[in-house]
């Protein structure tokens, strides 16, 4: 089994205690975490004195002779801050070709006006290249582990990017059969819907040696009928399944599911089966009390994503409330058409920001913050044993971050969690590893061939614009 030993580095653990330890190492064994802290004592690794693949990781350096214990490889974190591999709770990796494309609109018009159009021009090409677009930029920037929306059609492409790049995601196929001003693309029935949703279940989930896992993904109550909403929750409910979809994020919405429903939107989600512990839901901005105890009652999880939430003019969510009532909330970007990008550490900082003025400076703490992003995330998927820390056991989502630059410095006598969410930029990642696998490191990923995408990108934008009739 190959065995990587990250040396000496500051770790935030997050961990039950939420220990930060310096000139701390990793020791990396196939696809989890062995030891923390002092590796000595871990016994025979392997090959004695192996060298392994060695200068790979560039700016963390890496040496396969540089380990007295034999591993495998050596990657040395000397002046790095190690972190788990981030967790972001709401993406639409299927969006990341529409960035830039639908600024400056409110939610409804944004999505009758542009992402809708778009999303129904898509075809399986623009869709896989969209995706691996999203997760090259999600594994540069430290994120490990998505929960992903798709559109209507092409689903299977988002799945062959997501297993190819090696990021670890929860997602499905996005389900609507309701409303107006749906393109004619993206209508499918209800049956169709649940159909083409287990089919890919049946396929996907558990795929990737478990690193893909399925979601039923209805899009919201505006867009989906209380049948298919209905059939969701008995579905999920029998197979176990995770439920993502959005809620209360937007003023309109709201009073469209009141009219149609009789009843506000987390409320009506919960009549019709479909809150509990399995299920994340996006946004959660216009809740009021009744609906807070809602989803505190029956263990649903919110995804917060305050840059989208500003940008399209939404509001501001509830969430030290949330916190403090016990609901669990994890962090995302959600789409890069919407948030124009999908940058944890964007989200971080903005996390922290934009509750202070509201309920004081101490109403979200940096640590509070990354917890979010890390070890919350994880329980949102009910993945808490497996990822969102770095300790022994666990599953080796770790990423190293260089904070030896002038907009993160000084270092000595700063907190490294106050660096980490409001100094460092994704940009300063300088390796993701995944299930043991470094998938990013000495400014290249390892399963991406970024240029390709990028040209792929840039040549599927102008044909889907065109097919969509929107003018660029
Ligand atoms: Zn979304």
């Amino acid at each position: 089994m190959p065995s990587v030993l990250i040396k000496n580095g500051t770790v935030i653990t997050m961990d039950h205690e939420r220990r930060v330890v310096e000139h701390c190492d990793i020791l990396v064994e196939g696809d989890r975490i062995r030891a923390v802290g002092d590796v000595s004592d871990v016994g025979e690794m392997g090959p004695a004195g192996s060298t392994g693949v060695a200068g790979s990781t560039g700016a963390a350096g890496s040496t396969g002779a540089a380990n007295a214990i034999g591993a495998d490889r050596a990657i040395d974190a000397t002046g790095c801050i190690v972190i788990p591999g981030l967790i972001q709770t709401h993406v639409h990796l299927c969006q990341a070709l529409f960035r830039g494309m639908s600024d400056d609109m409110e939610l409804l018009d944004w999505l009758r006006l542009r992402t809708w159009p778009l999303e129904a021009a898509h075809d399986e090409e623009s869709i896989y290249y969209s995706a691996l677009l999203g997760i090259a930029e999600l594994l540069r920037g430290g994120t490990t582990c998505v929960v992903d929306m798709e559109t209507v059609n092409h689903t299977e492409n988002a799945f062959w990017a997501i297993a190819e790049s090696g990021i670890r995601a929860v997602s499905g196929k996005v389900m609507m059969d309701w409303g107006d001003d749906v393109p004619e693309a993206l209508r499918e029935t209800g049956e169709h819907s649940i159909v083409a949703s287990v089919e890919l279940a049946d396929k996907w989930d558990g795929a990737a040696d478990g690193r893909i896992r399925y979601a039923f993904a209805p899009r919201f109550a505006v867009s989906c009928s209380d049948w298919l909403l209905r059939e969701v929750g008995r579905i999920a409910a029998q197979r176990g399944a995770y439920i993502h979809t959005h809620s209360s994020e937007n003023r309109g919405e709201i009073e469209i599911v009141e009219a149609e429903r009789g009843a506000r939107n987390v409320i009506y989600l919960d009549r019709v089966g479909l809150l509990g512990p399995r299920t994340i839901l996006a946004h959660c901005i216009h809740v009021d009390q009744a609906e807070l105890d809602t989803l505190r009652r029956t263990g649903t999880h919110v995804a917060h994503c305050p840059s989208v939430n500003l940008k399209l003019a939404s509001g501001i969510a509830p969430v030290p409330e949330m916190l403090d009532m016990g609901i669990n909330v994890g962090l995302g970007a959600d789409g890069a058409g919407g948030n124009n990008n999908l940058d944890q550490f964007v989200e971080m900082r903005l996390a922290a920001l934009i509750h202070k003025p509201r309920l004081g400076p101490t109403a979200m703490p940096a640590l509070r913050v990354l917890e979010m992003a890390t070890v919350r995330g994880a329980a949102a998927l009910r993945m808490e044993d497996e990822i969102g820390s770095i300790e022994p056991g666990k599953k080796a989502d770790i990423v190293l971050l260089d904070l030896r630059k002038p907009h993160a410095s000084p270092g000595a006598c700063v907190d490294p969690v106050s660096r980490v969410v409001y100094s460092a930029h994704s940009s300063d990642v300088v390796m993701t590893m995944v299930d043991g696998r470094v998938v990013y490191g000495g400014g290249q990923l390892t399963d991406i061939s970024e240029s390709e995408v990028l040209d792929r990108c840039d040549e599927a934008v102008v044909r889907l614009a065109r097919r969509a009739g929107i003018v660029r």
